[in-house]
């Protein structure tokens, strides 16, 4: 095992601790990487591993992952605003954005398998509600590293990747169910079960680091912070993953603020919007049904979680706290006019999610929450498969067991373990 220069803090209690781990002894609040670099020193290569002193694992590899930022002409004229530069972390190879699988879930997948390895986890179990399970299953075929999938049925038919799939994947569908809070709860139960590591979420500082790259490379690239960050949120990871980082780049003598966030959901399901905009918590069990009934109504699926790290300490919460920042409900219309209007300024298709973030841009812009010679950094968290289709044949991910949640028993989980992960 090698030995790696960084450490685990509990933002709650600061209590440390040895990596890998996912929980405080002592407190529920998430665990934060404590980096030996505290300079902001990057590599000179093209993709995420340039920041390798402030991402848990020590070895790079070769796909090409990362954010590529670029100063807008097209949206900022159309929008107003003079400083507005795009975190685009799909795949538009123009640009240069490779990601394999076409979303900023490509930079959470590689890290964590790289990290986990490096500390003798040689296998892991998680929940995906789509992109999170297209990026790891392509990362797991790629570096040879099994993974049990969990994903509600809805989801499967846009799990294709750029590469067949090997036996390093095992898919298990939730049948008749499209619910991701349920897939993270049976993910866990059958992790237990089979004694496979679970990967932890949000809790997952290999996660959070990695998605931190983005505004990484926006410091690179300008050498600044912005004023304000703008992303579409389900869970909010990557929104704790940025200012966590602008946390680091403050600390490292780059810039004088902490930015903004600006964060938005798919309208009529926007739990974070509505806890933030009440000052109430998130309550995932209350009023199921209407929550489920809202979740089949928004187009950025991926932006469906029940179950967000909302009041924990060092959460979603306290980073909106932090940072003075703000929320927005979006409805599929004002996405869809937004991705058009991105279509035009600036020639790339852009994804459901990344649509509510672009036309919370406009909103806040227009509601004087952005001012136009404010520094801004639109983050492009995906776009639509229509340029990874165009440079590559896209395979399905088959699931290898379908099985309704209530049927989920530890007995046919066992029954099943052969199947499921030949590796264990
Ligand atoms: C997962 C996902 C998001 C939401 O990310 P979080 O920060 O984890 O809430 C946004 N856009 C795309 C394309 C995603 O896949």
């Amino acid at each position: 095992m090698t030995s790696v220069p960084f450490d685990l803090i509990c933002t709650g209690c600061g209590a440390t601790y040895d990596p890998p781990r996912l929980h405080c002894d002592r407190c529920d609040a998430l665990l934060r990487s404590r980096h030996a670099s505290v300079t902001f020193d990057p590599h000179d290569r093209p993709d995420l591993f340039a920041f390798q002193d402030w991402i848990p694992p020590s070895k790079a590899c070769q796909i090409p992952i990362g954010s590529s930022v670029y100063r807008s002409v097209g949206l900022a004229d159309a929008l107003g605003l003079s400083n507005l530069a795009i975190a685009f972390s799909g795949y538009a190879p123009s640009i240069g954005a490779a990601n394999p699988t076409g979303s900023f879930k490509d930079f959470e997948a590689i890290p964590t398998m790289l990290y986990y390895r490096e500390h003798g986890i040689d296998a892991l179990i998680l929940a995906s509600a789509g992109n999170t399970a297209r990026a790891f299953a392509y990362a797991a075929i790629q570096l040879d590293y099994p993974v049990i999938i969990v994903v509600p049925e809805r989801a499967v038919p846009q799990l294709s990747i750029p590469c067949p799939p090997t036996d390093a994947v095992c898919l298990i569908a939730l049948e008749a169910c499209d619910d991701y809070a349920t897939a993270i709860r049976e993910a866990a139960r059958i992790g237990t079960v089979l004694g496979v590591a679970n990967e932890g979420g949000a809790r997952n500082v290999a996660r959070r680091d990695g998605m931190s790259t983005a505004i990484l490379e926006y410091a690179r690239t300008l050498n600044a912070l912005p004023d304000h960050y703008v992303q579409a949120i389900g869970s909010g990871t990557g929104a704790i993953a940025t200012w966590e980082a602008t946390q680091r780049l403050l600390d490292a003598g780059l810039g004088d603020h902490l930015p903004t966030l600006h964060l938005s959901q798919n309208a009529p399901f926007t739990p974070i919007h509505d806890a933030w905009s009440k000052g109430t918590p998130i309550r995932p069990d209350d009023h199921v049904e209407e929550q489920l009934e809202r979740i089949e109504r928004i187009d950025a699926h991926v932006l469906a979680n029940r179950t967000p790290p909302y009041d924990v300490p060092g959460g979603v919460r306290d980073a909106l706290t932090a940072t003075n920042g703000r929320t927005y409900a979006i409805s599929n219309a004002e996405a869809r006019e937004a991705a058009d209007l991105f279509l035009r300024s600036e020639g790339l298709p852009i994804g459901p999610a990344a649509s509510v973030a672009a036309a919370s841009l406009r909103h806040a812009v227009r509601t004087g929450a952005i001012a136009s010679s404010d520094a801004v950094m639109l983050h492009i968290t995906g776009n639509s498969d229509l340029l990874l289709k165009q440079d590559f044949q896209m395979h399905p991910i088959v699931p290898r067991w379908i099985v309704r949640p209530e049927a989920l028993t530890d007995n046919r989980i066992l029954e099943e373990k052969i199947r499921l992960a030949h590796w264990l």
